[in-house]
């Protein structure tokens, strides 16, 4: 899953990225309004992350302007303290949810992964498929009940295609979903991680559908 953090504080993008990527999320930072704006509308992204008060171009214009361009991302916001007027104005703008300065970041990354689940269609924080399961919350997958312990990389692959069960998924959609935008990116990794998750998983987990990309499992025809 990748995240697009639009946060002018420095210390405060620091410590979200390195939160975020410790949770297992492909992160991508912006510290002004029109840079975000543009990463947002050029950018695949499962969730982003929005400060209101930002230089350039203020957060409600953003998200205003994502909306109008028909970009459905959702959208958390992050609001002043107190400020029920910035919720409202946030939400009346299209945010999926928002959350007050200062917060634990254990409640900004719950809210996250709540987002993103919902926008999959998945009502659970335990995502399964066959004999495998993968909880979201602690990032810890199993096969048949026995831990598996997965890198970095393949946990992020093995996350979006668990959150996206039943569709056929590209590479390309992968490489957008599993790397930030800094990374080297290179199509023929995918294959290789999806021969690892093979390996530790079993060889019937993840269906590749030639030319078309990979499935967790067989689209109806
Ligand atoms: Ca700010």
């Amino acid at each position: 899953m990748r995240v697009l953090i639009v946060e002018d504080e420095p210390n405060l993008s620091r410590q979200l990225r390195a939160t975020l990527e410790g949770a297992g999320y492909a992160v991508d930072h912006a510290a002004n309004g029109e840079d975000g704006h543009y990463l947002g509308s050029t950018e695949t992204y499962d969730a982003i992350i929005l400060d209101l008060g930002l230089p350039e171009i203020d957060g409600l214009t953003v998200l205003d302007r994502w909306r109008k361009e028909g970009i459905k991302v959702p959208v958390l916001v992050l609001t002043a303290r107190d400020s029920w007027s910035d919720k409202v104005a946030g939400l009346d703008a299209g945010a999926d949810d928002y959350l007050a300065k200062p917060f634990q970041t254990e409640e900004l990354i719950a809210r996250l992964r709540a987002l993103i689940r919902r926008a999959s269609g998945n009502a659970s924080s335990e995502l399964t498929a066959g004999p495998v399961r993968l909880d979201t919350r602690s990032g810890k997958v199993t096969l048949d009940g026995e831990p598996v312990k997965l890198t970095a990389q393949e946990y992020k692959l093995l996350s979006y295609l668990m959150h996206h069960k039943g569709k056929v998924v590209s590479r390309t959609e992968l490489i957008e979903h599993i790397y930030d935008q800094d990374f080297d990116r290179d199509s023929n990794t995918i294959e290789v991680f999806v021969t690892r998750i093979r390996k530790k998983l079993g060889p019937d987990v993840i269906t590749t559908i030639r030319g078309l990309g990979y499935s967790l499992e067989e689209p109806r025809a």
